[in-house]
């Protein structure tokens, strides 16, 4: 049986981590919609050109665009024994439009406090060379080395204080339509994510184990 995850949680909640763990345990691609944003500003695509200034002021892209990539990316093959979606859907209309690609889904919603995601956003920096996201001991440190692989840590540019605000405002008017979109069905699994990230980890395993 394919396993379809869509991962719901405000920026700053571990959501990307969380995805990292979980894409490695099932086997799943890992989709991330933000991901593939910022690659396509980075190469200077067409695409990428379209949304870099929507990005860089924390607001959404278009329901529509942002559909279509992932209705083209739920086309390839690698998606046949599941996957996991990383920032989309954010909308209900996004949401609406997911279920006429593929209704059967287990929805998990990592749940944060706003004061303890914009603690953590202001020392949260992504490596340059990996990818990985973690935390430094003081909101202006840069130039740290990854404790991964040496790289060079650096601020995401949307992680900036006005723009998180704009963020956490935007998540917060699309979150509470989007959940009640997915809270009645019995594939919706709510975890507290205020956890260290290893115990989120076991509660989303155990979650999706016992949902299957
Ligand atoms: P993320 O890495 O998921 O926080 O996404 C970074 C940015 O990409 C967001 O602030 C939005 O501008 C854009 N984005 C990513 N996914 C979506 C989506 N599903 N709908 C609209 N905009 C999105």
């Amino acid at each position: 049986m394919p396993l379809n995850l869509v991962l719901i949680g405000p920026p700053g909640s571990g959501k990307g981590t969380q995805a990292v763990r979980i894409a490695r345990r099932y086997n799943l691609p890992h989709i991330s919609t933000g991901d593939i944003l910022r690659q396509a500003i980075r190469d200077g695509t067409p695409l990428g050109r379209e949304v870099e200034a929507t990005i860089a002021g924390g607001a959404l892209v278009s329901d529509e665009l942002i559909s279509s990539l992932v209705e083209v990316r739920l086309q390839q093959p690698d998606v046949a024994r599941g996957f996991l979606l990383d920032g989309f859907p954010r909308t209900v209309d996004q949401a609406r439009f997911l279920d006429t690609l593929q209704p059967d889904l287990m929805v998990i919603h990592i749940d944060v406090p706003d004061d303890e995601i914009i603690k953590r956003l202001s020392t949260r920096r992504v490596c340059r060379s990996c990818g990985l996201t973690q935390s430094v001991s003081a909101d202006e440190a840069t130039g740290e080395a990854c404790p991964y692989c040496g790289g060079t840590l650096v601020r995401r540019e949307d992680d900036d204080a006005r723009t998180v605000k704009t963020r956490l405002t935007t998540y917060a008017t699309f979150a509470g339509p989007l959940i009640a979109h997915y809270r009645t069905r019995p594939q919706f699994v709510p975890i507290d994510g205020v956890k260290e990230p290893d115990r989120v980890s076991d509660d989303i395993f155990r979650s999706i184990g016992a949902v299957r």
